[in-house]
């Protein structure tokens, strides 16, 4: 088995407090971020990597805005940016994935879950737990569907040759990265919300998570790996990268 191509899926957007990238600044006003998930074809199939915003979401900016408040969450999703939509778009159905991969449980990222069923979900223990801890007290239980079949796994894993999933916990207790080697671009490493942009994965800065030390310490190891490996790095939710690449169906 190889991997074959790499695609990036636009899922939506969603307006966030700029604080939440820069915890230590925390500049006033709202971003708007791009948000992602990633197909990956291989000679056996195509993987999937997270499943975007929950389809509840669409049309619905205040979901998350309490009222007199300021807002901090303001998902901005149209029946276009359903992980169904974009993975169509690509020609394919979930029954056709040879797996899918879950970054973490936030509602960004696993908020179309639900329509995975019979597919083997790929998670890392430390999250997989957290969230069974937390059922039902997290707005964002989109993990948490009975029909899911959830494969743990632990640490630092090659899922086939040419995916490695990376543990890097910080943003969230389990959080994984994902490094991608493709014919065309070499390794591309897809930091997913283990950096949310350049800022924090170059200089450091941290930004809004479960454990900001460990943040770091999981950047530090991102970045060996993307000097190892001389990859390309992509954020999980830059607002300048967003502009540089090209969205299905630009293979990479
Ligand atoms: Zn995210």
């Amino acid at each position: 088995m190889s991997v074959e191509k790499l695609h990036f899926l636009k899922t939506g957007r969603c307006g966030v407090a700029a604080w939440m990238l820069d915890t230590q600044n925390r500049p006033a006003g709202m971003l708007d971020l791009p948000i992602w998930a990633y197909l990956i074809e291989t000679t056996d199939g195509p993987i999937l990597i997270d499943t975007g915003m929950p389809d509840e979401m669409i049309g619905k900016p205040d979901l998350f805005t309490q009222p007199g408040r300021e807002p901090e969450i303001v998902p901005r999703m149209t029946a276009d940016d359903t992980i169904l939509a974009a993975l169509g778009r690509a020609g394919y159905q979930p029954s056709d994935l040879l797996c899918l991969v879950n970054t973490h449980t936030h509602f960004d990222h696993s908020g179309g879950n639900r329509h995975f069923h019979g597919v083997e979900v790929v998670i890392q223990k430390a999250e997989y737990d957290a969230a069974i801890a937390n059922r039902g007290a997290d707005p964002s239980d989109f993990w948490n569907d009975a029909g899911l079949n959830y494969r743990i796994v632990e640490g630092d894993v090659e899922l086939v040759p040419g995916v490695r999933l990376l543990f890097t916990p910080g943003h969230t207790v389990g959080h994984q990265s994902v490094l991608v080697t493709t014919p065309k671009t070499g390794a591309v490493l897809l930091t997913v919300d283990a950096s949310y942009c350049r800022a924090n994965f170059e200089d450091g800065i941290p930004f809004a998570g479960a454990d900001e030390g460990l943040e770091l310490q999981s950047i530090a190891k991102l970045r060996e790996i993307a000097k190892a490996e001389q990859a390309f790095v992509f954020y999980g939710h830059d607002t300048v990268q967003e502009t540089q690449v090209d969205t299905y169906p630009a293979a990479y």
